[in-house]
């Protein structure tokens, strides 16, 4: 693992621009499984069934079957080494921005500030027909005798993610779009690069010149254009990597 991560530390630009895309590999230890792995949510439900605009219209019941299930697995995770490993390089000056395709909130609940959601988030909700904000707590508290969850106005509230359906938030995909041409370097965690946008971002820093490494369990799509790689877990290889970055720069 060492000569690998010493790879990747030789490609950190000294200005710290650096942007970290991760994905599901990176909350596994945190006890939340990848939704399209065994054991994760897709395996006990249809996405096609609970997680469309479609499905929040005309079948609230099942949908909210599905969050009381995702609010569980979210509320009871807590942010792992990865996550707090880059929160320390955040701070230091060392990562100019995360952007996940995770929708857990994990990574600032480990302290990191900026953080790009491009398919939102379960920490905040909203009404799906006024929109009006409602109360995250107040979801924990949803049983399956009150689900779905209602507004005042009569209409579902739903969690401020991104449905199926539904477009990636325009301000995520703005800012990660520059975050991506601006970058030194891009750093792929715990995703294979499966989907787009996710997977256009590595290649729009490889555009404007800047440099991209992976740090995935199973090396992902984008593996054959990387600098540098490791195949490690994201909760090994993070605490490492930010404890020869910071040495280095002391
Ligand atoms: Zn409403």
């Amino acid at each position: 693992m060492t000569d690998a991560l010493e790879r990747i530390a030789q490609l950190w630009p000294a200005s710290g621009e650096v942007v970290v895309l991760t994905g599901a590999g990176i909350s596994v230890a945190s006890g939340i499984p990848d939704f399209r792995s065994p054991g994760g949510l897709w395996s006990r439900y249809d996405p096609m069934q609970v997680a469309t605009t479609d499905a929040l219209e005309n079948n609230p019941a099942e949908v909210w079957r599905f969050l009381m299930d995702a609010v569980r697995v979210m509320s009871s995770a807590a942010p792992n080494p990865a996550h707090k490993a880059l929160a320390r390089l955040e701070q230091a000056g060392l990562v100019q921005a995360i952007v996940t395709q995770n929708i857990d909130g994990l990574h600032q609940r480990a302290g990191s500030k900026n953080v790009v959601e491009f398919h939102g988030s379960m920490a905040s909700y909203r009404c799906n027909a006024c929109s009006a904000p409602h109360d995250a707590e107040a979801a924990k508290a949803i049983t399956a005798a009150t689900a779905p969850w209602r507004c005042a106005c009569g209409g579902v509230v739903r969690p401020d993610i991104v449905f199926f359906g539904e477009p990636i938030p325009l301000d995520a995909l703005n800012k990660s779009g520059q975050l991506a041409c601006g970058a030194g370097l891009t750093l792929i965690v715990g995703t294979a690069c499966e989907v787009a946008p996710a997977s256009s971002l590595p290649l729009l820093t490889k555009q404007y010149g800047g440099k991209v490494a992976e740090i995935n369990l199973i090396p992902g799509r984008l593996a054959h254009m990387c600098d540098a790689s490791l195949t490690a877990k994201a909760e090994d290889a993070l605490p490492a990597l930010a404890d020869m970055l910071l040495e280095r720069r002391n």
